[in-house]
């Protein structure tokens, strides 16, 4: 490639090139330069009066050429100035402070991110996939890390579980344009005080909705937070919490049953009878509707609360829900009961749905790309890289990274 071309491409503003080489053993273009005399200046006054004391080299990555790496190594004067007496290293205005690329392989990152897939940037480009790494982890940081909070009006506060439930993370999503806006490492009241912090000393009294899960442990923080915000449980974290109630009663079946537990198999959804239980046909599916009836009942319980939330007439599906939790009550099952009990509980916030409607879609959506970082997640359990990746979470560029499956993360 004609050396013109290879310079041109860095955009290496300010910078003389001393030597282009490539480097056929690494498959590396190596550019040499210096930062150019009539542009110094000093970095902490201005003043053009300065003086070289040394230079120091520093490397760059530069913009991928012909699908192969680009290295920089650029000397950068340290000066003394005649002004202001101060020494330091002057400034560069090709790259960021601190960073070991170029501005212009950032752009080249961001676009093959939205564009196309992280992998590309290893395997095509030849980009290390630590390199690939900490640029993606500051591209989320650069794009999504300062999300604008003081104009939140629905909100939702969640705990979520990833890397095979290793970490918890407390996340909180502005309802109106889906983006989650802040991730804190647990799921205590005070993972939540940085958030509430944030706001400022006018607090958030712009919130007028929040919805949350009903098991989650943030009510006190969130009423001494949000004093007069409607608080909603939706239909998708009651869902989850019949779900997890079921799931207790499943194993209450297999343990509390007439028959010895060796011959019970656990199924998706119900409790099966081994057919080496020596039996009748009649005989075995009669006594497999016994075993299973409490759990026949707590899914017509869960679709009956699932219908009920998305009627349209209040006064009738708070009728109705009455009506349901004391048919649950009034069945002889501790678990089942528990579970009524809780519903009772939570019937005010869950009625609360009909001044506020939050979609099923919307959490359901959510979730599905959430379950996508667990598989990723290999020995590097970097919070702050989780936290970041949860803010980019709304971007489909970055689901459809999650989704190519670069172990390396
Ligand atoms: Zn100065």
């Amino acid at each position: 490639m004609e050396e013109r071309i290879i310079i041109d491409r860095q955009k290496l503003e300010s910078i003389d090139i001393l030597r282009v080489k490539y480097n056929r053993k690494e498959h590396v273009y190596e550019l040499d330069g210096k930062v150019e005399a009539q542009s110094l200046v000093c970095p902490m006054c201005g003043s053009r009066q300065v003086m070289v004391k040394e230079y120091i080299t520093r490397k760059f990555l530069g913009v991928p050429l012909r699908f192969e790496q680009t290295e920089i190594d650029c000397q950068i004067p340290i000066v003394e100035c005649q002004s202001c007496n101060k020494i330091s290293e002057v400034k560069i205005v090709f790259a960021d402070k601190n960073k070991k690329y170029t501005n212009k392989f950032y752009s080249f990152f961001a676009e093959v991110i939205n564009t196309s897939n992280i992998i590309m940037l290893n395997e095509v480009y030849g980009i290390p996939l630590g390199v690939c790494y900490s640029v993606f982890s500051e591209y989320l940081e650069k794009e999504y890390g300062n999300y604008e909070i003081s104009n939140l009006k629905e909100l939702a506060i969640d705990e979520i579980f990833i890397d095979n439930g290793h970490i918890c993370l407390t996340v909180a999503m502005d309802l109106e344009t889906k983006r989650v806006v802040w991730v804190n490492q647990g799921q205590s009241q005070e993972a939540l005080d940085d958030f509430w912090a944030r706001f400022g000393p006018t607090g958030a009294k712009n919130i007028k909705v929040v919805a949350v899960d009903p098991t989650s442990a943030y009510f006190s923080s969130i009423t001494e937070n949000l004093p007069t915000a409607l608080m909603v449980f939706d239909q998708f974290h009651i869902e989850k919490f019949i779900d997890k109630q079921i799931g207790q009663l499943k194993q209450y079946v297999l343990s509390n049953s007439s028959v010895d537990k060796k011959f019970l198999i656990e199924g998706q959804e119900f409790v099966r009878i081994d057919k080496s239980l020596d039996l009748e046909p009649k005989e075995l599916s009669d006594l497999a509707l016994k075993i299973n009836e409490p759990l026949t009942l707590a899914y017509y319980l869960k679709e009956d609360i699932g219908k009920i939330l998305s009627r349209k007439n209040k006064d009738k599906a708070v009728k109705f829900l009455n009506n349901t939790i004391d048919l649950a009550l009034a069945y002889h099952n501790p678990i089942i009961k528990q579970m009524a009990d809780n519903l009772k509980k939570y019937s005010h916030e869950m009625i609360n749905r009909f001044e506020y409607k939050i979609k099923y879609k919307t959490f359901k959506d959510f979730y599905n790309k959430v379950e996508i970082i667990n598989p990723v997640i290999d020995e590097y359990r970097d919070i702050t890289y989780y936290k970041l990746l949860f803010l980019g979470l709304h971007n489909p560029a970055i689901v459809k990274f999650l989704r190519s499956g670069l172990v390396f993360f």
